[in-house]
């Protein structure tokens, strides 16, 4: 007997009320007839080690950018009948685990596509080197770099450099993971979960607010919800709309965190021919029109401390163009944010109306921003374990990996792979389909993996070539650990995996 057809046996079921030992993760719990293991993902029915989520087999659309449509309802497992002949992928998700991965992955796949046989080899990976990136488009400052954040109390990451328009955070990692307390990587891995598998989560960063993350939402900072993403800092707000403003208004500053513009002194408005107007900005002069620090990070006026934006302003000169009458229009890089002013007989700014005729430019600048979204990456190394799974010689798998020959996915979603040593990726979770992640108690993440590559290569690299089956064969058998089987149409976006490897081999 193969030893393919000796681990789909049937097998002898251990008699009822023994307990039986679940080694799909280091924890190698001992789990009663009837009962779950540690994780919640395995149990013991009838005597048999039970991957206790169904094995989702993903549909795409024949065509790029097509409808969609389920071939059987998410819920429903499969019942064996072949009835839909298109794209399908089956994904890792409820496949199993076959850590340390003495043996070959759950399931590894053959479909041939466009005349070219291509293996899948399917497996969860165990990540204790995990994290996510998490992006939340605000201006608002949410708390100093490298300071802690946590959830529930415990360290579970960092705040980490800002990007245009953007704060970020990184959480999780194997330090959060194992290296502290028992509760602080039981917390780390329960949020990393919960934000990968697109649950809100609220954070709390030292020193900082306490922003609710929900992948693909807008963020919530300190209890209200952000709208949008801001257009650019102060300086490139001026060069996108200082020819909208000209004859409308004398002077125009947009205020901003990170770099507050002033139109008459900025380059922009130089070459349209802007008038001085003996304007003072308190703030550190960078070039002309452009300053920094004109206050403290926070939650107010372009993501300053400042709810009146005059306190930026110092006296106005009247030798350099300063007079009664005067007009300015103060505005935020979110265009949330705006008021107009005129100088009175002392050269005061005095609040008025914002007239009708500005409206334009400042919605203008409101159109030009994006929704807020929070935006979570998934990052994990696959480790040499993992890649025991797939070929007796796990790094020739990094080699193809590195070399482009074997096309990585995380449920057929596509990742970016770092250059440089080991398998590193990074997979946005809102290309995945929903509840993809699970975890073990070690405590460490569970997330599907997929390698797809050609059948001659795979067999090159040392893979378990008896151990590949048709996908067929997958639905009407399932796998070691009985999995049931679930259909599902792909998320939107994704290319058909093996479809994907192919064009990425050249081909038409
Ligand atoms: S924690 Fe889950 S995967 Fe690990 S041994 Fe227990 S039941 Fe199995």
């Amino acid at each position: 007997m193969s030893e393919l057809s000796e681990r789909f046996e049937p097998g002898v079921a251990k008699p009822a009320g023994e307990k039986i030992r679940c080694d799909a993760c280091p924890v190698m719990c001992y789990i009663a007839e009837g009962r779950t293991g540690g994780c919640d993902r395995y149990g013991n029915r009838e005597g048999h080690i039970v991957r206790l989520d169904a094995l989702t087999i993903l549909h795409h659309a024949e065509e790029e950018g097509g409808a969609v449509v389920p071939f059987l309802d998410a819920a429903e497992d499969w019942g064996g009948d072949l009835v839909n002949g298109g794209r399908r992928f089956v994904s890792a998700i409820g496949a199993g685990t076959t850590y340390p991965d003495y043996k070959p992955a759950p399931f590894i796949v053959s479909q041939e596509v466009e005349g070219v046989d291509l293996v899948t080899v399917v497996t969860e990976g165990i990540f204790s080197y995990c994290g996510v990136k998490v992006k939340i488009d605000t201006d608002r400052h949410i708390g100093p770099e490298t300071a802690t954040v946590r959830a529930k109390g415990e360290a579970v990451g960092h705040v980490t450099t800002g990007e245009y328009g953007s704060q970020m955070l990184s959480l999780g990692g194997v330090h959060h993971l194992t290296g502290g307390s028992k509760a602080e990587g039981r917390v780390t891995c329960e949020t990393l979960m919960d934000l990968c598998n697109r649950k809100p989560v609220e954070l709390s960063i030292d020193g900082g607010a306490t922003v609710i993350v929900e992948a693909g939402k807008a963020p919530v900072i300190d209890g209200k919800t952000e709208h949008r993403m801001r257009v650019g800092c102060g300086s490139a707000t001026i060069g996108m709309f200082a020819t909208q403003w000209r004859g409308l208004v004398d002077e125009v500053v947009v205020v901003d965190d990170h770099i507050t513009g002033v139109v008459s002194e900025h380059q922009a408005g130089k070459v349209l021919g802007w008038e001085d107007t003996g304007i003072k900005i308190v703030g550190r002069r960078s070039t002309p029109g452009r300053y920094f620090k004109v206050s403290e990070p926070g939650l107010g006026w372009g993501g300053t401390t400042i709810s009146d934006p005059l306190e930026i302003l110092g006296d106005w000169n009247p030798k350099k163009g300063a007079r009664p009458g005067l007009s300015l229009m103060m505005v935020s890089t979110t265009g949330e944010q705006f008021a107009y002013f005129e100088l009175d007989d002392e050269l005061k700014p005095v609040e008025k109306p914002f007239p009708q005729r500005l409206r334009k430019s400042v919605d203008l600048i409101e159109d030009n921003c994006e929704p807020a979204l929070c935006t979570v990456l998934f990052m994990a190394g696959a480790g040499g374990s993992l890649r025991a799974g797939v070929t007796e010689n796990p790094v020739n798998l990094t080699r193809s990996v590195q070399g482009l020959s074997t096309y990585v996915t995380c449920g057929g979603a596509p990742v970016y792979v770092w250059p440089g040593g080991g398998i590193t990726l990074m997979v946005d979770v809102m290309r995945m389909p929903e509840n993809a992640f699970g975890y073990v108690p070690t405590p460490a993440l569970v997330a599907p993996i997929e390698f797809t590559l050609r059948r001659d290569d795979y067999v090159r690299l040392g893979g378990y070539e008896s151990e590949i089956r048709s996908v067929d064969d997958v639905l009407a058998r399932g796998g070691e650990y009985r999995n049931a089987r679930s259909a599902s149409a792909a998320p939107p976006r994704n290319l058909w995996p093996p479809l994907a490897q192919l064009r990425r081999n050249g081909q038409p």
